[in-house]
């Protein structure tokens, strides 16, 4: 356990982006959303303070309980991969200053993609923002012009009044998107479904990574 001071200047160091805390990373297959189905490394960081009460990574949640690396460290990881893209995944992103690691993604020649309930302001530079309001808590307005795709889990019937009030406030172009929650989907499926049909702007997103049983 470092003691109080290391733990201060580590503390320091992941304010200013240079450091972050990483709870897991992979290569894998993009499952669900605008690029289901592309090969992507995930780098995933720890720390969430939105709280869905249906969340799968809930041991990310608490930051402290994950090593912090730098971000070169983080960059060598997924650097090696044939694949392109990387995805910033968490927990919630977006509680740290990302503008060092998407920096340094770009300069070792990757697409950055991030995925974000977009809970704090947005920072860092990125070729797709993935948008998934939470009800659990708001999110900054500083996302909805930059976000490339909106995505709506959808838990319950209420869900599609809360996805249509995000898809009038992203900007014109931002892809829309209703995601059955993985543990309804049998009953939600049915009901998106319908949705979809009689509201063609929004697309299906299913977690096919779910089906093919991989990260
Ligand atoms: Fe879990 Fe994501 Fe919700 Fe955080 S924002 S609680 S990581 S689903």
């Amino acid at each position: 356990m470092p003691s109080g001071h290391i733990m201060q200047d580590i503390k320091q160091l992941v304010a200013t982006g240079t450091h972050l805390p990483l709870m897991e990373h992979f290569y894998t297959i993009q499952g669900e959303g605008n690029f289901t189905g592309v090969a992507a490394y995930f780098i995933r960081l720890a720390g969430c303070d939105v709280g869905c009460v249906w969340c799968d990574v809930k041991e990310s949640w608490n930051a402290d309980d994950h090593p912090v690396l730098a971000v070169e460290d983080l960059v060598s990881l997924a650097a090696g991969s044939p694949g392109n893209t990387v995805v910033i995944t968490g927990g919630e992103p977006l509680m740290y200053e990302l503008g060092p690691i998407t920096a340094a993604l770009k300069t070792a020649g990757k697409r950055v993609h991030i995925e974000t309930s977009g809970a704090h302001p947005v920072s860092g530079e990125w070729d797709w923002v993935c948008f998934s309001p939470k009800k659990f808590k708001a999110p900054h307005p500083s996302v909805f012009d930059k976000a490339n795709e909106l995505k709506i889990v959808v838990f319950n019937k209420s869900d599609f009044e809360f996805a249509e009030k995000y898809a009038a406030l992203v900007n014109p172009n931002c892809q829309l998107f209703l995601q059955p929650e993985w543990g309804k989907e049998k009953v939600m499926a049915e009901l998106v479904v319908e949705y979809v049909k009689a509201n063609p702007k929004w697309r299906i997103s299913l977690q096919t990574h779910k089906y093919l049983n991989i990260p």
